[in-house]
């Protein structure tokens, strides 16, 4: 994914700095697009995952839609030019100025987290003489088998409308005017590696259709939402999620009526493997019992490793010294401020150009200005 050219380009450059190759991203939508279409579903691209527009624009152009999760981030996916039709919008605290921006524009629909917040959707959709599209956001109790900082989907997250409150919520419904009930919506975690974890939630996603229908309710729109894992360990030798996989799973287990969509939400599995940090070292320093490597990237650039205990593949690209291990660290003032223990990587010194890896997904984004620090750039593979 990084090519010498590149590497050469980056000795110019100041560092720490965003890189993304636009070609695996092309060939991943590309990927993805082609089983999608196996099955006849849609999919809406998570964008708090990275809402670079160069990105938006490629995904636009393979014809996703936008799932947002915030007011502001409804704006950016239409001012990036995604149709309104094609916008979802999730969140369990949305406020009353982001409900009345995806109202003005007529999106597709807002997944609903509780009832208190359908009956002010009801209320402001009555205010503008709209009529507001919703999806109920269920909680069906599954374990993502994922880390506990991005598992959703189990009752006690704070996330979706639990199994005990549906009927209530649907009687609730029927009171509301401005209300157009369209579809079920589901999102359990991310970063979820087993397959068995959707097959799963397929099979509770069929109970809860059937009840629903047996409620004289046909819901039109299933949305499974995102969550499909890439691979952190391996990403140069398995740089595509399986999507082949994924999509095949959910059309074995997933009952669907005559006329009934399917939705997805994919963020990470786009977007993940085609984006790299790229750092300089700035000092190795002797430890006790380990060499620290401590490089001009930070917890401000990339957050995962001390919010998630995320583990990322790191890669010196300027040395072909044997390999040594070091505690690789950024320069904030934490202690969390670590990519990783005990690595093996090619021996380094001052200088050396490292790659923190599948950096795509929740890496730019969340980046922050703690110590002060600058945010960093970002180039493209294809005009750097
Ligand atoms: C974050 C999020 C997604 C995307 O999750 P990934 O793991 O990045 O695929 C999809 N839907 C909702 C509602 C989300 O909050």
């Amino acid at each position: 994914m990084i090519d010498q050219r590149a590497i050469e380009k980056f000795k110019n450059l100041e560092t720490p700095l965003y890189y993304y190759d636009m070609d695996l991203l092309k060939r991943t939508l590309e990927l993805c697009r082609r089983e999608l279409d196996k099955y006849g579903y849609k999919a809406h691209y998570a964008l708090k995952s990275n809402i670079n527009k160069r990105i938006l624009a490629l995904i636009k152009e393979y014809g996703f839609g936008a799932d947002c999760v915030s007011g502001n981030e409804v704006m950016w996916a239409y001012e990036a030019g995604f149709a309104p039709e094609k916008i979802v919008f999730a969140g369990v605290g949305k406020t009353d100025k982001e409900i009345r921006q995806a109202l003005e524009i007529g999106i597709f629909s807002f997944n609903c987290e509780s009832t208190a917040e359908i009956s002010i959707i009801d209320e402001l959709a009555g205010e503008m003489g709209k009529k507001a599209n919703i999806s109920l956001r269920i909680n069906p109790d599954v374990d993502a088998h994922t880390h506990k900082f991005i598992t959703t989907g189990k009752k006690e997250n704070k996330f979706g409308i639990s199994l005990n409150k549906l009927l209530e919520t649907i009687e609730a419904i029927k009171n509301c005017k401005n209300i157009e009930l369209i579809g079920i919506h589901f999102h359990v975690g991310s970063q979820i590696t087993d397959i068995d974890v959707f097959a799963t939630l397929c099979e509770k996603v069929n109970v809860i259709t059937a009840w629903l229908k047996d409620n004289g309710l046909h819901i039109k729109s299933i949305n499974l939402g995102g969550g499909l894992g890439i691979d952190y360990e391996h990403p140069l030798e398995n740089p595509i999620a399986d999507f082949e996989k994924y999509f095949a799973t959910i059309n074995k287990h997933l009952h669907l009526d005559e006329g009934q969509e399917v939705h997805f939400e994919p963020g990470r599995s786009l977007v993940a493997q085609c984006g790299a940090l790229i750092s300089r070292v700035l000092y190795i320093k002797e430890g006790d019992n380990i060499d620290f490597l401590i490089l001009d990237a930070g917890m401000n650039n990339l957050i995962r490793p001390a919010l998630y205990e995320a583990n990322h593949d790191i890669i010196n690209l300027t040395s072909s010294e044997a390999l040594h291990t070091y505690d690789i660290v950024g320069p904030v003032c934490e202690t969390s401020d670590k990519f990783a223990s005990s690595k093996s990587i090619n021996g380094a010194k001052r200088g050396d150009l490292i790659a923190i890896l599948s950096a795509g997904a929740y890496g730019e984004v969340m980046s922050m200005r703690y110590n002060l620090k600058d945010i960093a750039n970002h180039y493209y593979s294809d005009n750097l």
